[in-house]
C-alpha cells in the first residue's frame, strides 16, 4: 500500500477563500512578515465554522479508505498550536482513526516524512513541486484541472483510479 498525504487547506475545505476575503477586508498586506501575522492572530474555530467541505471531501476520504489502496494521512501546514487544535477538532467530527500531521509553515512538507513513492495531495504548485523533488508523486487538487505540470483532480476519490 501506498502512503497518500492529503493537504487540508483549499483541498479538504475551503480555508483559503475564507482567510483571503479576511485579510482582504482587513486590508492585510499581501508580504510573508503580514500574512503570516495576520494567520497567527487568526480565531480558526471562526473560519473552521464558515468553512466548507470541497466536492463532498470527508465522504470522498471514506472512500479512499474503503478502496484499502492506500494508507491515509492528512497533512497540513500550521501557523500556531491553536490553528492545529481548531483543526484536528474539525476533522475528528467527520473522520475517526485517521492520522493528522501537522506542520509548521516555515518548515517543506517533504521534512517531516519520508516522501520517497509516496503521494501527496495538494491545492498549492510549490509544495508538489518540492515533494517531487525529494522522490515522491505529486497530485494537484484543483477545481478548475489546472494541474501546472502535475496530475490533477478535483475530487479526492479519483485517485483510486490512478494506482
Ligand atoms: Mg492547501
Amino acid at each position: 500500500m501506498k502512503n497518500l498525504y492529503i493537504d487540508f487547506d483549499g483541498v479538504i475545505v475551503n480555508t483559503i477563500d475564507i482567510t483571503y476575503k479576511m485579510a482582504n477586508s482587513l486590508g492585510i498586506k499581501k508580504d510573508y512578515t503580514n500574512y503570516l501575522q495576520f494567520f497567527q492572530n487568526l480565531n480558526w474555530e471562526e473560519v473552521l465554522e464558515q468553512a466548507k467541505p470541497i466536492n463532498d471531501s470527508f465522504n470522498e476520504i471514506k472512500k479512499i479508505i474503503n478502496s484499502h489502496k492506500f494508507n491515509v494521512f492528512i497533512l497540513t501546514h500550521v501557523t500556531s498550536i491553536h490553528e492545529a487544535e481548531a483543526k484536528i477538532k474539525l476533522i475528528n467530527r467527520y473522520l475517526e482513526n485517521i492520522t493528522i500531521i501537522t506542520v509548521p509553515k516555515s518548515i517543506s512538507k517533504t521534512k517531516v516524512l519520508n516522501t520517497k513513492d509516496a503521494i501527496l495531495i495538494d491545492d498549492f504548485p510549490p509544495n508538489l513541486d518540492d515533494w517531487e523533488k525529494s522522490g515522491g508523486i505529486g497530485i494537484r487538487f484543483d477545481l478548475d484541472l489546472d494541474g501546472k505540470g502535475h496530475q490533477v483532480i478535483d475530487r479526492l476519490s479519483q485517485i483510486i483510479y490512478f494506482f
